[in-house]
Parts: C-alpha cells; structure tokens; sequence
C-alpha cells in the first residue's frame, strides 16, 4: 500500500494511491490554532492512527511518503516557516511504527511538480518550471525531464526571491520576497479588504464577489498590480532558467478563467523579459490539491 501525505499550514492530506496515480482513499485533517501549540506530536498522531485505521496490519505499509513546506533534509523537516517547526526527524519518529516502510519526505511544491511532470499539465514539458501561488509561493524546475534537486533541499525557493529592496516584510525574515506580492493569500486579502468582505470569505463566495465587481476600478487596479508583480517574478525566473513551459498550481489554479488570459497577454508585452522572443508558454496545474499526495506517494 502506497500512502502519500500533504502537509500544509492549516491542514494535512492523507492518501492511498494505486500506481496509476488514482487516490483510493482520502481523508482531510485540520490543523487549527490550538493543534499548532503541540503541533510536533499532533502531526505524527494524527498520521499513525489514520494509517492503522486504513491498514490494520503495520506490515502491509510499503511507503510512505510525505510532502511537506520548507526545507527538508534525509527525512528531517529542517525548518519550515509555515509550521513553526525546525528539526522535527518525521521520518525517524515514523520508522518507529512502521519499520519496514520505505519513508520518504521531500517539500511540497516538488512534490506536486513531480505529480505534474508524470500525470499532469507538464506531462509533455521537459524544461519548466512549476510554480506554485497559494499561501506562499513555491516552485520547483526540470530540466531535460529531470527535476533539479538542490544539495541542500533549499532552492527553487522562488516565493522568497527578493523583487522590492527593502519591501513588505515576509515570513522568512527578510524583506521584499517575491511571496508578498505574487502568492494568492495577498491577492485576495487585497480583494477582501477593498470590497469589505469578511476575511474567512473563501472559495466559490469570494470569487463570485471578484466577477461582481469585475468593473470597480479599484478591484481592476488590484488584479493589474497583481499580475504585474507576478510577471515580474516570473519573468526573473525564465530570465535565469529558459523555461519552456510554466505551470501555475495553487489557489491561482481556481482563478484560472479571470487571471490567465490577463497574465498570459501581460507576458506578451515582455516589460520584463531580458530576450523579448522568450516567452514561455503558461499552463495551470491540473492535479489540484491531489499533487502533494500523488507526488509524495509514487514519485520521491
Ligand atoms: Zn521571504
């Protein structure tokens, strides 16, 4: 039995998925403000008991594999931002259980591009990027159809590339990162903001709320310096990388009918492109939020 886990801010996806890629079971943990304060025991709980739920026999787990934000090292989440933790060894505390498994723990956003690269939107694409605009902003790139996997298990640490000196303050401690101007959590606490939505708005009622007020001029102002900022980033990328496919996963996925035209016109123009002729061609993502878990479980 292969599982796959996804281990995000505010929740944890669990998996079992066949070798096709088709995810068998599912089931969807919160992690709220209160879990957070013992968040080091609650992820590692909660992971065993849904396990043994689904498998009853500790042996029958072949692999495990876990997707997770921030940088991870041999099986060891280093140190992620977005779950307040550092050296937290889950693939050692997990073998304790598990003894036979094949554990693995890679970051997230590889994860998912390793999922895209083999089931979805890059399937045909050897040099791309994936990029990743949600929460925060994460990325990962092939090149000649191989995922390039920094020494370190940092890199392609795109959301953190610095587009503004001395800018808007990021969770990495740092100032200025590409992630507090291009992630979707600032596109639409803007939006919020400006139309005067409660900040829990989410999902189908928020972007309802964006095309109703499609002709305010300043929801049209926000969505222009929006993309603006993440042409910008991404047009560092290509400049660096030469990407012939970009593709776009994360909450930017939902958005795809109101933002992607705007953004792929946007690029045309190449206001910030070193060789205008490189224009790459910009996908979304086509997994969801199934990529984590997919790429965890079949491709690390
Ligand atoms: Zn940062």
């Amino acid at each position: 039995m292969n599982i796959g886990i996804d281990i995000g801010g505010s929740h944890i996806g669990i998996g079992v998925v066949d070798s096709n890629g088709n995810i068998k079971k599912r089931k969807d943990i919160y992690i709220g403000l209160k879990e957070k304060t013992k968040i080091r025991k609650y992820i590692l709980e909660e992971i065993v008991k849904t396990i043994d739920e689904w498998c009853g026999d500790k042996g029958k787990v072949r692999k495990i594999g876990i997707a997770a934000p921030g940088i991870i090292m041999n099986g060891n989440i280093k140190y992620s931002v977005n779950l307040g933790l550092s050296n937290y060894d889950l693939k050692k505390l997990l073998l304790k259980h598990y003894p036979n498994a094949n554990i693995r723990l890679k970051n997230d956003a590889k994860c998912a591009a390793l999922a895209e690269k083999n089931l979805g939107a890059l399937k045909n694409h050897d040099n791309s990027v994936f990029i990743c605009l949600g929460t925060g902003i994460g990325g990962a790139f092939f090149y000649n159809g191989r995922l390039i996997s920094p020494r370190r298990g940092s890199g392609a640490e795109f959301g953190h590339m610095i587009i503004k000196r001395n800018g808007r303050a990021c969770r990495c401690g740092n100032r200025g990162c590409f992630e507090q101007y291009g992630s979707m959590r600032v596109f639409k606490s803007r939006i919020k903001s400006c139309l005067n939505l409660s900040p829990r708005i989410e999902g189908e009622k928020l972007r309802k709320a964006i095309e109703d007020n499609i002709d305010n001029k300043d929801v049209k102002r926000i969505i222009d310096t929006y993309l603006d900022d993440v042409c910008l980033g991404l047009s560092n990328i290509v400049n660096i990388l030469e990407p012939d496919t970009i593709c776009i996963g994360g909450g930017f996925s939902k958005y795809e009918e109101l933002l992607l035209d705007l953004l792929k016109e946007r690029f045309k123009k190449a206001k910030y492109l070193f060789y205008k002729k490189n224009v790459p061609n910009i996908v979304v993502a086509k997994l969801g939020n199934n990529a984590g878990i997919i790429g965890a479980a079949l491709y690390i």
